[in-house]
């Protein structure tokens, strides 16, 4: 058994008090619709509510894989509901979101494995709210033909930022994300950076899951090889004692370190930190790289 460790003092953070996120709360339950900021109680919810930033998860909260570091349920999800990209244009444009991120558990059940919903919700969103960014951060397609499908239908209504997270070093792929295959990620964002090549594409990493600092950086290197043009580093903190155990708390200056090997390799945006998630600070991240 690993032992549990204790959270060091940078990982915990202020909750500030207010009402705006209570609010923004309010109407996510009245449109019935599920963002990753509250599922997976992310730290830095009530900083990114205020700026304008949420992450919504599409196609349900059932996936078809398990990854040992994810809290999402397991099992077969429910088919696609026609009216959810309706009813999150209508919360999008309801809260006055200027950014968000649209997300979806895996839907290997699916022959284009949700693109054609990802679409749909991008048209929608664009049709009630025209100046609000939209990234979306996807699941990888796998399967036969499928990423080719995938890619076929983004096309129809590119967002303006395309994420997909490669999760961790290659080697702790068969333990913490069975079911994925670390090439397979790194070849979709390559083709989709080569279709379109005025959108930004994205991905990221978590730390504490028993990687090495090596690892890391050669896992840099292959997503700029691959045409990357963003990354996020974050700490993997555990859900409950049934998930993958944090086996180290990388520290803050090493999160630093990193962010400047990613710079030195020519991403054009790092955020590295203790607390970075995939899309924290998309926003201003996205602003910088002349997106929003
Ligand atoms: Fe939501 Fe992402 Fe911000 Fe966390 S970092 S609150 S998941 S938008
Ligand atoms: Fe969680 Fe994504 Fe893995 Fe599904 S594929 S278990 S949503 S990390």
């Amino acid at each position: 058994d690993v032992p549990v460790l204790r959270k060091p003092s940078w990982i915990r953070v202020r909750i500030p008090s207010g009402n705006a996120v209570a609010k923004l709360k309010e109407k996510l339950r009245e449109n019935r619709l599920v963002t990753v900021c509250e599922e997976a109680s992310c730290p830095n919810i009530h900083e990114c509510f205020g700026h304008g930033t949420a992450t919504f998860m599409i196609l349900g909260e059932v996936c078809t894989r398990r990854c040992s570091f994810c809290d999402v349920a397991h099992g077969r999800p429910k088919p696609p509901d026609p009216e959810e990209p309706r009813h999150l244009a209508d919360t999008v444009a309801d809260m006055g979101l200027r950014y968000v991120v649209v997300t979806s558990v895996d839907r290997d059940d699916l022959r284009d494995g949700g693109a054609q919903h990802f679409v749909d919700c991008i048209a929608a969103i664009r049709d009630k709210a025209p100046n609000t960014k939209i990234e979306i951060l996807t699941p990888d397609f796998r399967g036969r033909g499928r990423m080719e499908r995938a890619l076929e239908i983004l096309a129809t209504n590119p967002p303006d930022v395309f994420n997909h997270n490669v999760e961790t070093v290659p080697d702790l792929y068969r333990n913490v994300r069975p079911g994925a295959d670390y090439q397979w990620s790194l070849t979709l964002l390559q083709k989709f950076k080569a279709q379109h090549p005025e959108v930004v594409t994205k991905s990221g990493i978590m730390l504490g899951l028993g990687e090495t600092m090596e690892q890391v950086q050669a896992t840099l290197r292959d997503l700029r090889a691959h045409d990357v043009d963003m990354i996020t580093i974050g700490q993997y903190l555990q859900p409950s004692a049934h998930h993958h155990p944090v086996l180290r708390y990388w520290t803050p200056e090493e999160f630093k370190e990193l962010e400047e090997y990613g710079l030195s390799l020519g991403f054009s945006h790092v955020a590295s930190g203790p607390l970075v998630r995939s899309s924290y600070h998309a926003d201003r991240s996205a602003m910088e790289a002349g997106v929003a």
